[in-house]
């Protein structure tokens, strides 16, 4: 059993995560401010006596009296929604959070595990991609508060590595769905959901042809938990290889929402990546892990979830 801090707790991928450490038997200290974060996410975690949580902004100074022995960082605003509207905490979680994290780590002699992005690559020149491309990120664009502050997290948790010989881990995280999504973050998934469910049309942005390589969340937060009790330090590309255009992915939601729902075309985002898909050569070598979970397979469970709670 090990002490742990998870941040962004509250946060849909942390909140599977911390359900899935707290299984195995660990105690689990979940940190989040809730700007992004939802408390019904980990309410039913309260009745565990394993489970602590504290509500407060990893970006300011925490202090624990437990040792800690594991770090996973995960806090930040994920969607290009959450990051127009709060672009400052955005950039203060990945700088100042991602260094509290470390400082943390640091005290208590504990392993630490960053959770980066596939934004790290911005509008990808290599295809697919991988972890020693250096990415085409555009740092005054809409997405720079998003996409630099994991860069920054990245290069500071590597100094921490290097110069406070840190255990560290980095993982490069790729679109990642499942039931917890917020139905109205922007995402292309609860977006095109919702709009099926209630036979709106799909707002496909550009002509659809961008893609995307969508991973289900149970097999990322395997992921993460390999990279976590491995001793690479990464950066480690975590995402399912299969890739979808946009248009192909309204389509299949569709079709397995058995919607009425048409398409409509709209304005590309300024800076939307045209192609996304991460090479996990790396992943499979060094964690033995690949995704399970088929989209289709998914899709249905996250349809259920939004069905459930949102109609
Ligand atoms: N997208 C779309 N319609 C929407 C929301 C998103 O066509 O209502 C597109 C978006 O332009 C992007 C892709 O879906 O090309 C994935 O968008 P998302 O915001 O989910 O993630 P990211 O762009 O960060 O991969």
């Amino acid at each position: 059993m090990k002490t742990i801090v998870v941040t962004g707790a509250a946060g849909f991928i942390a909140s599977h995560l911390t359900e899935r450490l707290l299984d195995e038997g660990n105690s689990i200290i979940g940190i989040d401010n809730l700007i992004t974060g939802n408390i019904k996410n980990i309410k039913h975690l309260f009745a565990n006596k394993n489970f602590k949580f504290i509500q407060h902004d990893i970006s300011k100074p925490i202090y624990f009296n437990e040792t800690i022995e594991q770090i996973y960082h995960l806090a930040s605003p994920a969607s290009p929604i959450d990051y127009l509207e709060y672009p400052i905490q955005t950039l203060k979680v990945g700088a100042m959070g991602t260094h509290i994290a470390l400082g943390i780590a640091k005290k208590h002699k504990a392993a630490f595990l960053i959770s980066s992005t596939s934004e790290v690559y911005g509008d990808p020149l290599v295809h697919p991609q991988k972890e020693d491309y250096w990415g085409n990120v555009n740092p005054i664009g809409p997405r720079g508060v998003y996409d630099e502050a994991k860069r920054y997290a990245e290069a500071i948790t590597e100094a921490y590595r290097k110069y406070h010989k840190l255990e560290t881990h980095i993982a490069r995280i790729f679109n990642t769905y499942g039931p917890r999504m917020r139905p109205y973050d922007g995402r292309v998934v609860p977006a095109f959901i919702m709009q099926s469910l209630t036979n709106k049309s799909l707002s496909v942005f550009g002509n659809g042809s961008q893609t995307r390589s969508f991973c289900y969340v149970s097999d990322l937060v395997e992921g993460l938990f390999r990279l976590m009790n491995s001793n690479d330090s990464g950066p480690i590309n975590l995402g399912n290889p299969h890739e979808m255009t946009i248009l192909e992915f309204a389509q299949l939601i569709i079709k397995l929402t058995e919607s009425k729902s048409d398409i409509s075309y709209q304005k590309l985002p300024e800076d939307d990546p045209k192609v996304r898909q991460p090479d996990i050569t790396k992943a499979k070598n060094i964690l033995k892990w690949e995704p399970h979970i088929f989209v289709e397979e998914g899709l249905k469970l996250t349809i259920e979830f939004f069905r459930r709670n949102y109609l």
